[in-house]
């Protein structure tokens, strides 16, 4: 027997394409002529876009200039940023990373006057231009300049609310970010106290050991309990900041920049929301099954991801690459060629070593140029997963690249997950297809409802209380028992009395980054995670004739809003039913689990 390759080593990967070394006399010069294209072009351009007889081919040409310079400025940032990330200790790279940034913010601010002209453009002649036609590939990157213009206050009240944010609400995010960053917890683990960072507590919620995971999550929320003048201030502070600057900008509701930022109809959200809400009893139904899984009379709180099974297979980096070019293959022969190349090519860089970033991506370059992938493959299903995953980022990525150009590149934030969960859909579709034995189909079952529950139930309710506080928040201040009940009451909505939770889990809320960063972030998980299930739903009824459509929708990139281009898919989001084919596929595997546990 030849002795199997692990931890991914040797696979690493080749960016000299970019260019030879950070020493490499193109960086400087791409730099230089980037920053000299951008004097040029402020020199060429400003003034003239605002201006009465703009025309669409000067707009066009001018579109044209700043893709090439953008272009031009994010290859060496891209070179920097990955080279850095594959080797964190290498002083060269993060040097000329910190250059890359500099001149990406100097390009940046040459180029600034020209979105806000754009914004200038009177609606009349704004129309006009486009029905010229001249602008068409561009319309939707100019519609998406011109969004907030409605919204946007004079010149000297943005100036003024800049400044104010200084010192208030990005002063918040800030307390909040480091305050949090540095919470430290001292646990017993396997008979010996340690101290733990936060990622390390919440890993802990996967042990076997119950006993260990109610320790830990008691640690973990209460320590957010114990801090609640802090984050009750801040919280109430976030909200007040918040409805002070609808009323200044006449938002009509809290969520309404969220959906602008989505490019989505608020009605679209609504049905979605409503229809997973209306769906909450798959989650209620799963976690009384896993009671069972788990030999216990009730799931509490702290269970949520505990293990169902103890086995973890070694599955090596070769074994996880063929399962995933199979399941790729599966769907479509492209797929698979596409793919391959990320390996064949050494675009991948997989094996664990020291001084590697943690976690994963997949950096889509710009337009013309492929992607590459950077992670550490563990040799275990997991990875395979994300292997998957990251693979379908990069199949979007090549699919958009050769339709789109750069300001149409990036898929919508709600989109953005598709290709990469859809990719993961395939993954499971195989496995169930091939693994015979009881208890990996339901390890495998019970892994994808978790994530999928995770993703859409959960961060549904956790819109529906930031919506509660919001409404709330605005009329008056809330105490931390308030927040606590809206929290509990949204949790419960999801849950039923399918969990015991723990009484320190009233707290979570506080725990959320989200919340604090981006208002109304969390729905487009739900969003993504559904889209791909209807999809997939549609794809397992229809078969191959789906196939064309969904490639077509990759190589849309951001070139439309979502409701378009799953419009020309043919499905209509407005409809719950779109939504509802999505759970279906959730249902479907709760089933099959069912009666794998009688
Ligand atoms: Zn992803």
């Amino acid at each position: 027997m030849t002795e199997k390759n692990l931890k991914a080593r040797g696979m690493r990967w080749d960016i000299s394409d970019f260019y030879a070394s950070a020493a490499d006399e193109h960086v400087e010069a791409d730099l230089k002529t980037a920053v000299a294209q951008a004097e040029n072009f402020a020199t060429t351009y400003r003034g003239k876009i605002a201006e009465n007889d703009l025309q669409a081919e000067t707009l066009h040409s001018a579109i044209i200039a700043l893709e090439a310079i953008y272009t031009k400025t994010y290859k060496p940032a891209i070179y920097a940023f990955l080279a850095f990330t594959a080797n964190t200790a290498d002083d060269a790279f993060k040097a000329l990373y910190a250059r890359c940034q500099e001149v990406m913010a100097q390009v940046q601010n040459l180029l600034l006057f020209f979105e806000l002209e754009v914004q200038q453009i009177p609606p009349a002649r704004f129309e006009r231009l486009l029905a010229s036609g001249k602008l068409d590939l561009y319309r939707h990157y100019l519609e998406g300049v011109r969004l907030y213009t409605p919204y946007t206050l004079s010149e000297k009240e943005e100036q003024v609310i800049n400044k104010k944010d200084l010192s208030g609400k990005h002063a918040l995010v800030n307390l909040y970010t480091e305050y949090t960053a540095a919470f430290a917890w001292q646990l017993e683990v396997e008979g010996e106290m340690k101290t733990l960072t936060g990622e390390e507590v919440r890993n802990l919620l996967r042990r076997p050991e119950p006993d260990l995971r109610a320790r830990a999550k008691r640690a973990y929320d209460g320590r957010y309990g114990e801090n609640e003048i802090i984050f009750t201030n801040v919280f109430n502070a976030m909200l007040k900041d918040h409805a002070l600057e609808m009323e200044m900008r006449s938002y009509k509701s809290p969520m309404a920049p969220a959906h602008l930022r989505n490019r989505l109809a608020p009605e679209i959200v609504e049905t979605m929301m409503a229809v997973t809400t209306a769906h909450n009893h798959l989650a209620q139904e799963y976690y009384a099954l896993k009671a069972r899984l788990l030999s216990m009379p009730k799931v509490r709180g702290c269970d949520l991801i505990a293990p169902v099974s103890q086995k973890r297979e070694v599955v090596t980096y070769d074994e996880g690459k063929h399962l995933v070019l199979q399941a790729f293959e599966n769907f479509s022969p492209e797929f698979r060629r596409l793919a391959q190349q990320m390996f064949d090519r050494r675009w991948i860089d997989a094996e664990v070593r020291p001084n590697k970033r943690g976690g994963a991506y997949c950096e889509g370059t710009v337009p013309g140029h492929h992607p590459y992938i950077l992670m550490s493959y563990n040799d275990d299903i997991d990875n395979v997963y994300t292997l998957a995953h990251e693979l379908g980022h990069a199949l979007h990525d090549f699919l958009a690249g050769r339709k789109q150009t750069i300001f149409n590149y990036q898929p919508p934030l709600v989109a953005a997950e598709t290709a990469s969960v859809f990719a993961e859909m395939l993954l499971t579709r195989k496995l169930l297809a091939e693994v015979k034995e009881r208890e990996l189909r339901i390890a495998i079952l019970t892994g994808k409802l978790e994530d999928l529950f995770a993703t859409i139930h959960t961060q549904n309710y956790y819109t529906r209380f930031e919506f509660d506080a919001h409404l709330q928040g605005a009329k008056e201040r809330l105490s931390a028992t308030q927040l606590c009940q809206l929290w509990t009451a949204r949790r419960t909505e999801m849950y039923g009395d399918a969990v015991d939770f723990l009484p320190e889990q009233k707290w979570y809320w506080a725990a959320i980054p989200h919340f604090i960063h981006t208002r109304f972030y969390c729905y487009a998980y739900t969003f993504g995670a559904l889209l791909v299930l209807a999809l997939f739903n549609r794809f397992e009824e229809e078969g191959k004739s789906f196939i064309p459509r969904y490639i077509e929708l990759l190589e849309t990139g951001g070139s439309d809003s979502p409701e378009n281009m799953i419009k020309k898919m043919g499905f209509d989001i407005r409809r719950a039913e779109f939504w509802e084919s999505g759970l279906r596929v959730m249902q479907a595997f709760l089933e099959e689990l069912k009666t794998l546990v009688q």
